[in-house]
């Protein structure tokens, strides 16, 4: 295998075209931060620190997308009283979007939709088709230039090629390239002149747009409470009623999507000391431990509450983590 990695120089002009991609302004709907948040994902997912080229499946990024969109496709309710869907397109609502709505009419949860596995695939099938027609095709289009650095459109036929150093930079940046697609998308969310009338001067979308709802994460803490036998995860204290905390054991900050097998719970006190740190090796054993002997009930009960669950992708997660963690010399907690 080609242990090839990117010249600083490769990575510095990469990260330089992610910028001019996002500061373009030819974005009609939120679909390309989508694209580039579940490209960059699916690298961490599906890849690793090589500068070799990844094939990733268009069903895979509709998946993504499925779990970016979903959380955005309830009202966001405001002033009480008041709500408004998410216009997340210039004109109509985007196609996705109001697939997604009409799901939600049936399925309460991601979860229960998954289960469902012939309607979930064809869901799959028809975002997928979506997103190689749209975002794919329009994502390096800068003032009508082509500006092919990601994947080449016409070396790409069932899946999407991603071309030499593509990976390994995705998953060396990471953390920029999620945090730059967050703040445009809600940029964009908030400028758009369906929304803006009503958005304007309104709190904190962030938390909305991208983070777990309180009832689903009080949902997964009774689910822990049990697994742990109502000790704290990391001090093995025994943990009292309502000063407890879902915490996720890769943070957060660092890959800011949900898998079920991440959760762990803790006491307050450990909670708020590990805040957005990667724990010690030794945690990192022990949680490993945890996924492998409870694999089934997490898949069982998370799952339920709509969170992706799949321990080797997870796993493949942390890996990332640690190994970013190592490289550049992140403080680790160690309890
Ligand atoms: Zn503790």
């Amino acid at each position: 295998m080609d242990n090839r990695i990117p010249t600083p120089q490769e990575q510095l002009k990469f990260l330089k075209n992610i910028q001019l991609i996002l500061q373009s302004g030819s974005f009609s709907s939120t679909y390309k931060f989508a694209l580039l948040m579940s490209l960059s994902r699916l690298a961490i997912e599906r890849g690793e620190d090589s500068s070799e080229c990844l094939s990733l499946e268009y069903t895979d990024i509709a998946e993504k997308f499925i779990e970016l969109y979903w959380k955005q496709a309830v009202p966001y309710a405001f002033n009480h009283e008041d709500q408004l869907i998410l216009n997340q397109n210039n004109g109509k609502q985007a196609a996705i979007v109001n697939r997604i709505l009409q799901f939600r009419q049936n399925y309460s949860s991601l979860g229960l939709l998954r289960r469902d596995s012939i309607v979930w695939l064809r869901l799959l099938k028809d975002v997928a088709k979506t997103v190689k027609d749209m975002p794919v095709r329009y994502l390096q289009n800068l003032n009508g230039k082509n500006f092919e650095f990601l994947y080449q459109l016409d070396r790409c036929g069932k899946q999407l090629n991603l071309l030499p150093n593509v990976m390994y930079c995705l998953r060396q940046f990471n953390e920029v390239i999620e945090e730059l697609c967050q703040k445009r998308w809600i940029d964009y969310i908030r400028k758009n002149s369906i929304n803006a009338p009503i958005l304007n001067q309104l709190p904190n979308l962030e938390k909305f747009m991208f983070e777990p709802s309180r009832n689903q994460l009080n949902a997964v803490s009774n689910v822990l409470a049990e697994l742990q036998e109502c000790r704290c995860f990391y001090c093995n204290k025994p943990i009292k009623k309502g000063s407890y905390a879902v915490d996720h054991f890769i943070p957060w900050s660092m890959y800011p999507s949900d898998t079920g097998h991440n959760f762990v719970l803790a006491d307050i006190r450990c909670n708020s000391k590990k805040s957005n740190l990667l724990a010690s090796n030794e945690f990192l054993h022990k949680w490993k431990e945890r996924n492998h002997e409870h694999d089934l009930m997490i898949i069982d009960r998370i799952a339920i509450l709509g969170f992706l669950t799949d321990k080797e992708r997870s796993h493949k997660v942390a890996e990332w983590a640690y190994s970013q963690g190592k490289e550049n010399n992140y403080l680790m907690w160690k309890g």
